[in-house]
């Protein structure tokens, strides 16, 4: 029985003498998956997280969606309110959580089973996303994780079989953590205005010298996923060419890399981070793809991303209006429970609506990205075009649709809303999030208005 399902988690598991138990391992969903086509269904109690009622409708997902959801709840239940309330104040970094995710190999949700990950979707990782920010873990929890999955997606797909051995199976250990470094202080989301420079040396290897800022995580992290530019913008004949992607070490024992940590209004428990770089050499086998190839090669991670971003948006809504709707059944004022109002009733009712058409907008999207090919198989069914216009359809609708939950679950609460015992200010804060990043809401209206309106680039 072991031996049908030594798997890369299993085996991991059997070396520390600790049994896969039911639902939390990933690998044991996967064997029972194989062995029946289907996953297995799970007790709803199973799952226990803090909000006291779930409100997600979740008919339609599959059944690996739901065995996700389930067996991803059950881990993050072991880290209740309490635990992201005092890393939220004390700026701790959540390693215990994001441990006890890689203990049973979620982080490798989206990679490849032959580099030791499960081989699920994005729609999977979506769902898994979603249950972290839905426990009350919110944007905290998530971003301790997200780039795991979403910034190992190009380097699973153009590293070479080096990098990939040395690397990814460490990743999804959790032995080392990952950065994305992309944005800088004065590109902004003109990415492809971005000035860190990687020079060649004579021996094949760079020097990296520029700033990144906003890295979420670089003070954890041992490796960052670096966008920089090794032709400068003067000598190329587009934008989007002599930009190239590397995956590098993070070692602050080596000259040329500094940081500097960012004070936010949220998600306080994760680092943010300015990235200094100068002249800080990184050997050639850094090099992720083809040299001048960078920009074409995240493009691959950047619709996984939104994706994984509109889940998050959902959970956190969700998180919030199942506490709101809770506070509005129980708080009695005026001799009846608030919710008898429907000044407090119908913005929850509508928020819900909100909520579950962003979702079905997110699933659609990631069900999209999973089906697609990329630019070279274009698989004529199911275009990078329509993937784009979803996956940043979703985002948007996912953020708003948060955005909305989280405000009204603090007018709910009235002067508690205020208190960071109730979490829904934490929540607040946390979800204007999704709304910036990784591509703000102004940028995927200018998207839409181009793509599919057919209006003029207005950027
Ligand atoms: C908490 C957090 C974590 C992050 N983590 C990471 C990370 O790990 N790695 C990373 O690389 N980046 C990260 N980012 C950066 C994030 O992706 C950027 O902040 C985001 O892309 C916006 O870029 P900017 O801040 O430079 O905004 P700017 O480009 O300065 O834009 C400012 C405002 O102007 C608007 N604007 C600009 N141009 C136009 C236009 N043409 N039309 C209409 N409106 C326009 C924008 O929509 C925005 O509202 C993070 C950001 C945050 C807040």
């Amino acid at each position: 029985m072991r031996c049908i399902i030594a798997g890369q988690l299993v085996c991991h598991g059997l070396r520390t003498g600790r049994q896969p138990s039911l639902p939390q391992s990933l690998s044991m969903y996967a064997m029972l998956a194989r062995r029946t086509r289907r996953w297995p269904s799970v007790s709803p109690r199973l799952f226990s997280t803090s909000p006291a009622r779930r409100l997600m409708e979740t008919t339609g997902f599959t059944d690996t969606q739901l065995a996700v959801r389930d067996a991803v709840g059950q881990i993050c239940s072991r880290f209740p309110n309490t635990y992201w309330q005092e890393r939220d104040q004390t700026e701790e970094d959540p390693k215990d959580f994001h441990a006890a995710l890689a203990a049973d190999g979620w982080l490798g949700i989206a990679l490849p089973e032959a580099l030791g990950g499960a081989g699920l979707g994005i729609s999977d990782a979506t769902m898994m996303m979603q249950a972290i920010t839905e426990s009350g873990a919110g944007m905290a929890g998530a971003q301790a994780i997200h780039a795991n999955v979403y910034a190992t997606q190009p380097l699973a797909r153009f590293g070479t079989d080096e990098q990939l051995r040395d690397t990814v199976p460490n990743i999804i250990s959790g032995k080392w953590r990952v950065c994305f470094g992309v944005t800088e202080p004065n590109a902004g989301l003109d990415t492809l205005r971005l000035s860190t420079a990687a020079v060649k040396q004579p021996d094949g290897s760079y020097k990296v010298s520029g700033q990144k800022i906003w890295i979420t995580c670089a003070q954890v992290a041992a490796k960052m996923i670096l966008l920089a530019r090794t032709t400068p913008l003067a000598r190329v004949q587009k934008p989007s060419e002599g930009l190239s992607l590397f995956c590098i070490d993070l070692d602050r024992d080596q000259p040329g890399l500094d940081m500097r940590k960012i004070r936010k209004l949220g998600g306080r428990a994760v680092d943010a981070n300015e990235v200094f770089f100068d002249n800080y050499e990184i050997p050639a086998d850094s090099l992720v793809g083809e040299e001048g190839q960078g920009f074409r090669i995240i493009l691959h991670g950047m619709n996984a991303e939104r994706c994984l971003l509109a889940g998050e948006a959902l959970g956190l809504g969700y998180a919030a209006l199942g506490r709101a709707a809770q506070y509005a059944r129980d708080r009695v004022v005026f001799q009846r429970p608030i919710g008898q109002n429907q000044g407090i009733a119908h913005p929850l009712a509508d928020a819900y609506i909100k909520l579950e058409a962003a979702k079905l907008a997110t699933y659609h999207a990631a069900r999209l990205y999973d089906q697609s090919g990329t630019e070279e198989e274009d698989r004529a069914s199911v275009t990078q075009a329509s993937v784009g216009v979803a996956c940043n359809s979703a985002k948007y609708i996912a953020a708003e649709a948060a955005f909305n939950a989280c405000e009204k679950a603090v007018l709910t609460h009235g002067g508690m809303g205020y208190a960071a015992e109730y979490d829904v200010e934490r929540w607040f804060r946390e979800c204007l999030v999704p709304r910036i990043a990784p591509v703000s809401r102004e940028m995927i209206l200018n998207y839409i208005g181009e793509k599919v309106l057919d209006l003029p680039r207005s950027y």
